[in-house]
């Protein structure tokens, strides 16, 4: 069996690998990433946040992601039947980026791997952890296996787990907790987009409210193609008879907005479903390792906060682990968890508010309040953690208020 010795082991190669091993890297540290797939290889996760671009030009990564011509995405628009409520990140509370892109994952995956590699650091890939022993320390030693069965030995001062759906120590040291939003489900796929209008409209990323729990995303790329995707209860997404290609076939018929547009096409690859993948976890942390991005948390696909919390975790984790490693005592609990909880939990109340029906009242309200509209479109954009903004330090409260006051005016 081979062995390798490295100061900090980063598992999986998506978003949040790739931030962390990045800035690690960069701080001089000797950095190794094992990838269980072989790049490029299919996510979900398209639609990204203004926030995350802070995160990728910190982990130097800018560069190689703008000669990429990905699609330009400036805010979100959301339709319930004749009613649009259209958010524009220009128009936002919190000083920040005002856009970002929307992306076919497998490509924009590819180019952060690339840039890893690049940059000198090692990716296994086809790699898979199989199993993680920790000492008193906490230095480590893993047991990886690639696609042949050979065995190879990382010892390491430092775990970053950005597993993803593979949630490699929540698994491996029991720190799985069920998520305390409701069980959905999601059939999406990629179509080849031959009715896509000309101009503004077609390149709109759109969330079509089919009824207060059910909704079609529409997210057109810049290679032609164009992602679809149904979320709902997971009794709705069953209830269609079929394989998932009839199922979605099926459902494309609930949306009046798009019918026209994608109707009798053909899909790229058979739809897949997903159900139930809304995750916590019990710590965040401990001593020699990390859990970040989906590994950690994942809530809903609705406000497309995946990918941004993946870079905003691993790049706070890199941060802390370089401060570790130089010999500062670090606070994680108060550093780390308390931070990204705090973020998990503003978003975590806008899907709930979501299905609820709260916040579909105040976007879908004929009154709009240009302050209001500023203040939500700050945490849209990702900026969940500006103190400054009161939809963001009254989450909790706000949006039940101003929604039974909209009711009350009804
Ligand atoms: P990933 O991108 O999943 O990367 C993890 C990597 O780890 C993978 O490449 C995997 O192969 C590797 N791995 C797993 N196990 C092992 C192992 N044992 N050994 C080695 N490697 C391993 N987010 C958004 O931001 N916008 C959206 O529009 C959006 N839409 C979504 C729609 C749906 C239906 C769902 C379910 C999620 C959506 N998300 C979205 C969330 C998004 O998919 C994730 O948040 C994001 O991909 C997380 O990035 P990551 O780097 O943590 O994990």
């Amino acid at each position: 069996m081979n062995a390798i010795t490295t100061d900090v082991l980063v598992i999986g190669a998506g978003p949040s690998g790739c931030v962390a091993a990045s800035y690690l890297h960069q701080r001089g540290f000797e950095v190794r990433v094992v990838e269980k797939s072989r790049f490029p290889r299919f996510v979900i996760g398209e639609s990204l946040l203004p926030r995350c671009m802070d995160h990728f030009e910190e982990a130097g990564f800018m560069e190689a992601l703008r000669n990429c011509g990905f699609e330009i995405k400036r805010g979100a628009r959301f339709i319930k039947g004749a009613k649009v409520c259209e958010f524009d990140f220009s128009k936002k509370h919190t000083k920040g980026w005002d856009w970002t892109w929307q992306v076919p994952r497998a490509d924009f995956d590819q180019v952060l791997a690339n840039e890893l590699q690049r940059k000198g650091i090692d990716i296994l890939f086809e790699h898979e952890v199989t199993d993680v022993d920790f000492d008193d320390n906490g230095n480590s030693t893993t047991r990886v296996r690639d696609n042949e069965g050979h065995s190879l030995t990382i010892t390491a001062q430092y775990i970053v787990d950005s597993s993803g759906y593979g949630r490699v120590l929540p698994r491996m040291l029991g720190l799985d907790k069920p998520s305390s939003l409701p069980e959905h489900a999601s059939v999406f796929t990629h179509v080849e987009d031959k009715r896509r209008p000309e101009g503004r409209e077609g390149t709109l990323i759109t969330f079509d409210v089919i009824d207060t729990k059910t909704w079609l995303w529409v997210i057109p790329f810049s290679n032609g193609m164009t992602s679809i995707g149904y979320v709902g209860p997971v009794e709705f997404i069953t209830s269609f008879p079929g394989t998932p290609g009839e199922k979605l076939s099926a459902m494309l018929k609930l949306s009046d907005y798009y019918y026209e547009r994608f109707k009798d096409i053909d899909f790229c690859f058979e739809p897949v479903i997903i159900k139930n993948y809304s995750k916590s976890v019990k710590q965040l942390y401990g001593k020699g390792y990390v859990l970040t991005g989906n590994s950690a948390e994942f809530l809903d696909p609705v406000f497309s906060s995946g990918v941004t919390f993946a870079t905003e975790s691993a790049l706070l984790a890199a941060k802390l682990i370089s401060r570790q490693l130089d010999g500062e005592v670090v606070d994680w609990e108060s550093e780390y968890s308390e931070y990204i909880r705090a973020g998990v939990d503003v978003f975590a109340t806008y899907v709930k508010e979501w299905y609820t029906g709260n916040l579909q009242a105040l976007f879908f309200h004929h009154r709009e309040n240009k302050e209001v509209k500023k203040q939500i479109c700050a945490v849209l954009a990702g900026y969940v953690w500006d103190k400054t903004n009161p939809f963001v330090t009254k989450h909790n409260r706000l949006i039940r208020t101003v929604a039974q006051y909209i009711k009350q005016e009804k």
